[in-house]
């Protein structure tokens, strides 16, 4: 395997400038997979994100970008989409190097975030208002405008896609931005920047700044001179930002958690579900709000399809992401991995039956990387941790089900209602069950496919608002209403 040579330093991306931390501090980024060091990135602080709001803030009050016509900026956004397009590959064995997904997934991670810049560039000159003319005598109509300045927190799990979700429909809406990524994975947003650079946005109007969600991140959610913040992370973190933006009452979306269940009934394509229920816990090593954590299978076929998904598991071939026929890589840190662990020993002591994985590989090839078998805990019942706490990696709780109405009580038996996937050929009960679920995003006979044409975000503690698809935008936009007199004679009121 290639190795990144020289190891790269990289600048953050303020105010139209390249530029190091106030501090001169670094961090040292590495690779999941093999604990290769592969760049090193500015630790910004506090002060950083400072200039950063202020060159946004800049931007936004006197500089043109809110004036540019809706044509334009689409035309930027496409400009953006097209250039990621170019460099998808070099872009997607950057993220596997970052993040230890398999190469395939970051390729569709990839097109999905050029796909992204794309959709919301054609979405830049459909922002519409709305007219009334009653009374008689006036008129009165609604625009559309930009929040402001726009602060945004991205996780690890998808670095490049969770950029392009949170830059492009704020972008295509006329607001400015100050992206900070994961500490642990800001190196494809830096590459974003320099696409941003080369097709001419102006100053200010996206800031990159890497740095520690401590520290960093709290300045970019409490700083008052933010009007907006958009997070996507952990529940807990989610909370803490909802305080912070509180200050000086930011308008907020959140995107966080979940323990999504995945329900399979025994009438369902069994070749099918088994598929569905291993893509849907093992994809991206688990590492995704959306996945299908919690399997709910009917009993009657539950042993059946228990021995199915085990017979399975060898085929998701684990493994640095840019070896070939890998499909599953490293988990995103040592620290995260022994979260994970830790998870699995309370499965066993709460009684659930491991049935699959658990343990981390044995050999050479997984010895400096932070990787763990695809785990199947059977037997779960929904009071176990390990079936209602977000574990965020590959373990699978399977809680077997009587009947559907059983079904519908254990799916949302959960603080959580970010996805949920049902697996049926009774078209009629699949969609009962769905609409009883109290979750944003839902799958009939599939698990995980995503557009960005449609809503993404959750129920209950899974988050507020949501991001993509036509409402995706209008989380940043303000209404304004003007209201126009007609009639030129005094109203006489005094
Ligand atoms: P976090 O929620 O801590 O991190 C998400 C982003 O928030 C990162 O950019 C992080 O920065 C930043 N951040 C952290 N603390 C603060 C803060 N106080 N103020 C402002 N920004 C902050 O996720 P973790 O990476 O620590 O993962 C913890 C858990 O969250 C996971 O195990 C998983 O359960 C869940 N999670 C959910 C995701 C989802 O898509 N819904 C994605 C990632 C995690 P930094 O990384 O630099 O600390």
């Amino acid at each position: 395997m290639a190795k990144l040579n020289p190891i790269k330093s990289y600048q953050m991306w303020i105010n139209g400038k390249w530029v190091a931390a106030l501090s001169g501090a670094t961090r040292e980024i590495t690779d999941p997979g093999n604990g290769d060091l592969i760049a090193r990135v500015p630790e910004a602080g506090p002060k950083d994100v400072a200039l950063a709001i202020d060159a946004a803030r800049q931007a936004f009050d006197a500089g043109p970008w809110r004036k540019t016509s809706a044509l334009d900026r689409g035309k930027y956004l496409f400009k953006i989409a097209d250039a990621i397009r170019r460099e998808g590959q070099f872009l997607a064995e950057l993220e596997v190097r970052n993040c230890g997904k398999p190469l395939a997934e970051a390729e569709f991670d990839v097109a999905d975030a050029a796909n992204c810049f794309e959709f919301y560039g054609g979405l830049a000159t459909k922002i519409h208002g709305e007219t009334m003319s009653v009374p008689a005598n006036s008129i009165s109509y609604v625009v559309r405008e930009p929040v402001g300045v726009c602060g945004q927190i991205i996780p690890w799990n998808y670095p490049l896609m969770m950029a392009a979700w949170k830059l492009a429909p704020a972008l295509a809406a006329g607001n400015v931005c100050v992206l900070k990524p994961s500490e642990l994975t800001p190196i494809t947003a830096l590459e974003l920047a320099r696409i941003i650079e080369t097709v001419g946005l102006p100053p200010g109007v996206v800031n990159i700044i890497t740095g520690p969600g401590a520290g960093a991140g709290e300045e970019l959610a409490s700083n008052p001179k933010v009007d907006k913040i958009a997070f996507t992370g952990g529940t807990v973190t989610g909370r803490k930002i909802m305080v912070a933006a509180s200050s000086n009452l930011k308008k907020i979306s959140l995107e966080l958690g979940g323990k999504n269940p995945n329900i399979v009934f025994a009438d369902a394509d069994f070749e099918a579900a088994v598929d569905g229920a291993l893509f849907g816990a093992f994809a991206n090593q688990g590492e995704v709000c959306s996945a299908g954590s919690r399997l709910l299978i009917e009993k009657s076929i539950h042993a059946d399809f228990v021995a199915a998904l085990i017979k399975k598991v060898p085929r998701v071939k684990l493994g640095h992401g840019l070896t070939p026929g890998v499909k599953m890589g490293a988990l995103i840190s040592a620290d995260h991995l022994k979260k994970v662990e830790n998870y699995i020993k309370i499965g066993i002591s709460e009684g659930a039956k491991l049935v699959c994985g658990g343990r981390r590989p044995m050999g050479a090839e997984f010895e400096k990387g932070n990787f763990l078998e695809p785990t199947i805990f059977d037997h779960v019942t929904p009071q176990m941790r390990v079936g209602r706490e977000e574990i965020f990696g590959p373990v699978l709780s399977i809680i077997p089900f009587e009947s559907e109405s059983q079904a519908i009580q254990i799916a949302n038996d959960t603080e959580y209602g970010l996805a949920a996937g049902v697996w049926t050929k009774n078209v009629n009960r699949g969609l009962r069950v769905i609409h009883s679920i109290r979750a944003g995003i839902t799958w009939l006979n599939t698990y995980h496919p995503t557009f960005n044409e449609m809503p993404w975000g959750g129920y209950k503690q899974s988050g507020i608002g949501r991001e993509l698809g036509l409402h995706g935008i209008e989380a940043y936009l303000e209404i304004k209403q003007v209201n126009i007199n007609l009639d030129e004679t005094p109203i006489g009121w005094y």
